[in-house]
This record gives structure tokens, C-alpha cells and sequence, in this order.
């Protein structure tokens, strides 16, 4: 089967597509013959080598796909189905072997490009308003490269929870795409200081919950753009990784809470999985979140779809095509 690979780590030219021979299955696993495949940001860390990876490595950890094969022990799933799947490495391939425990259904409503592009985002999106800090009608809340492909749905349910969502962005193109997704205020952070727009947009107040995927760049200001007792939610670094930092400052910037959650943990069961992957479905089917692609590449050109990520100029999510 056909496969990225890479052996080194490095820029997204280490990105090679390879003829692999074809998995096999063990008890309780899934062969998926992929048909879209999501590609995340946190793809770029295990290439870079920030997150630890074991060499040779098949990026990807998500896609959606038919199943093709079943191993012994599996009774929900069978030849033919429609499936998705999330943090399971290895899915920028023809074939990717799945334990069951681990794949989602695609109901009948549902293209199985739109799964692909919403499921590993919009889980994320879920677990970070349902789950890391529990956003309230009323609230006020910061989301961070809001035209990325977390970020615009993280906008879209924040907004269906009435809260009152400020973002930033680095474009006006990218600001027209925020606000058209729901943004209540939107700040160009690239021309603007954001901590001092924050404080201006809320009267000194600041804000209930920053989500920041950023990391590095923007680590310090978030937290100065807080209100007494907010949280602080770093979900990410996209421009680097926040140095070491005293936990006695978030005591003297007004008793702050700081969490950096995984995906992981808060779909650690099978049950959490599947219920918050039924909320997406559902707010998809109901149009009430809708998923932006933004450029489909065949498998072959991942490079191109790393460099694209990388350099902030998307908006929404990028696939990949077998
Ligand atoms: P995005 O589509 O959001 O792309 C990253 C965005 O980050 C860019 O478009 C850009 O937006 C912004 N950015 C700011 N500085 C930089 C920089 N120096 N280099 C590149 N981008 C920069 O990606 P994803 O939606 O895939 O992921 C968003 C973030 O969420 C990532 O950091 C990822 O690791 C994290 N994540 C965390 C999860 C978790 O459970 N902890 C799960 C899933 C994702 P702009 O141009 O507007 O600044």
C-alpha cells in the first residue's frame, strides 16, 4: 500500500510517499481503507521532533474510510461500513489498522470527507467547552488563531453556548472569515496588542477563559488578559513552546487557573468518544456547526499541505486524498 513516510526529522520535505507492505490484524482491530484524511498540527511536532516519535514514522491521526477487514473479537463493525477515527498514528495511508475501540460510525447524513475534516478539530473543540473549563451563557471568551481549523469551531460552539467570543487572527482575510463564523470581536494580533484590546473590549474586566493554541507568542498576554479567578487553556504551540514559567504568578495576577489538556485524556473512554462525536454529528446535520475545508491535496502532496499549515496560510481544515 501507499504511504507517507519520513526517517528524519526535519521540514516537510523529509515527507516521502513509500510502497509499505500491507498491515496485518491482531485481535479487537479494524483494517480502514482510508478515502479522506485529516491533517492537524500536531502532525508538524512529531515531524519536527517536538513530540517523541520512533523512526521510520506514517504520520496522521485521523481519517475517515470504509472497512475492509475485521479482526477476530470485533462484533460492531463490519465489512463495508463507514468509519471514522481519531489519535490512532499511521492514517496518511491507503490502509490503516484501527482498534475498534477506537473507531467512530459516520451516520448515513454525514460525507466522509466532512467526518474526516471535523472529527479530530471538533472533538477538540468539544472537550474545550465541555469538559476543560464548561463555557456558560454569559461568559466572555479569547480564542486564539480563530480562522485555523480548531479555532473556527471552537468560535461556532462558544457561540451556540452564548458566550460572547473576542479572536485573534493575522489577517484581515482571516478576520472576514472569524466574523463570518460568528465572532463577536475580532482582533488582527499581527498590528494589534492584544492584551490591550481585551481590556478595552471588556472594560478592565478581561476575560473568563482564554483558549491558546499558540503557545510561545502569546502565553504571557493571555494570561494578562484574565480576569480575577479565569482560566487559562493551552491547548497547543504553533509558534513554540512556552518557557518554564512560576505558578506564583498566576497567585498575584488574581488567583488564575492554568490547565494544557490533550484530546487524549478527555476522550479516554469509549463512551466519551462516541458522545461527544454524536454532539458534532448532530450540530453538523442541524447546520448549526458548519466545517470549512479548505483545500483538498492527494495523498502524495502532504509536503505541500505541511508547508501550507505551517506558514498560517489556511483557514479551516486541510485533507488529504488517497
Ligand atoms: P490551525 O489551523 O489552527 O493552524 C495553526 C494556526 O496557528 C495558524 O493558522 C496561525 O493562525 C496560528 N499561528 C500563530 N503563530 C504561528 C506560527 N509561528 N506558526 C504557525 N502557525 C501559527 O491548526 P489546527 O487547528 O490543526 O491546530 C490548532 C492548534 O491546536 C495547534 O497548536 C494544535 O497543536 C492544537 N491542538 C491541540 C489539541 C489538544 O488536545 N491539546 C488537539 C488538537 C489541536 P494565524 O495566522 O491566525 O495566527
Amino acid at each position: 500500500m501507499k504511504a507517507i513516510c519520513f526517517h528524519q526529522h526535519g521540514d516537510a520535505r523529509v515527507l516521502q510517499l513509500e510502497e509499505l507492505p500491507a498491515p496485518s490484524l491482531r485481535d479487537g482491530e479494524v483494517l480502514v481503507r482510508t478515502q479522506a484524511i485529516g491533517v492537524n498540527f500536531i502532525d508538524i511536532y512529531f515531524r519536527r521532533g517536538v513530540y517523541p516519535a520512533k523512526l521510520p514514522m506514517v504520520p496522521g491521526n485521523e481519517a475517515s474510510g470504509t472497512v475492509a477487514e475485521v479482526g477476530n473479537a470485533v462484533t460492531d463493525f463490519h465489512q463495508g461500513d463507514r468509519v471514522v477515527f481519531v489519535m490512532t498514528s499511521g492514517s496518511y495511508a491507503e490502509n490503516v489498522v484501527v482498534p475498534a475501540s477506537r473507531l467512530v460510525r459516520v451516520p448515513d447524513a454525514i460525507d466522509s470527507k466532512v467526518a474526516a475534516a471535523a472529527m479530530l478539530q471538533g472533538l477538540t473543540a468539544h472537550y474545550l467547552t465541555h469538559g476543560c473549563f464548561w463555557v456558560q451563557k454569559g461568559n466572555t471568551v479569547l480564542v486564539h488563531a480563530g480562522a485555523g481549523g480548531v479555532g473556527l469551531l471552537l468560535i461556532q460552539i462558544c457561540r451556540m453556548l452564548k458566550a460572547k467570543v473576542i479572536t485573534t487572527v493575522s489577517s484581515e482575510e482571516k478576520a472576514r472569515v472569524a466574523r463570518e463564523a460568528g465572532a463577536d470581536e475580532v482582533i488582527v494580533y499581527t498590528h494589534e496588542d492584544f492584551q490591550q484590546k481585551v481590556q478595552q473590549l471588556t472594560a478592565g474586566a478581561g476575560v473568563d477563559v482564554v483558549y491558546d493554541s499558540v503557545g510561545k507568542s502569546t502565553f504571557e498576554d493571555s494570561l494578562k488578559s484574565l480576569k480575577t479567578r479565569g482560566y487559562l487553556v493551552l491547548f497547543g504551540q504553533s509558534s513554540g513552546a512556552v518557557p518554564p514559567f512560576d505558578p506564583q504568578i498566576l497567585n498575584t495576577r488574581g488567583s488564575l487557573f492554568l490547565t494544557r489538556p490533550s484530546l487524549g485524556h478527555y476522550t479516554a473512554t469509549r463512551r466519551e468518544l462516541t458522545e461527544r462525536a454524536e454532539d458534532l454529528f448532530r450540530w453538523i446535520r442541524d447546520g448549526s456547526l458548519k466545517i470549512q475545508i479548505y483545500k483538498e491535496y492527494p495523498l502524495r502532496d502532504a509536503r505541500l499541505a505541511h508547508e501550507a499549515l505551517e506558514s498560517r496560510q489556511t483557514v479551516g481544515k486541510i485533507l488529504l486524498i488517497p
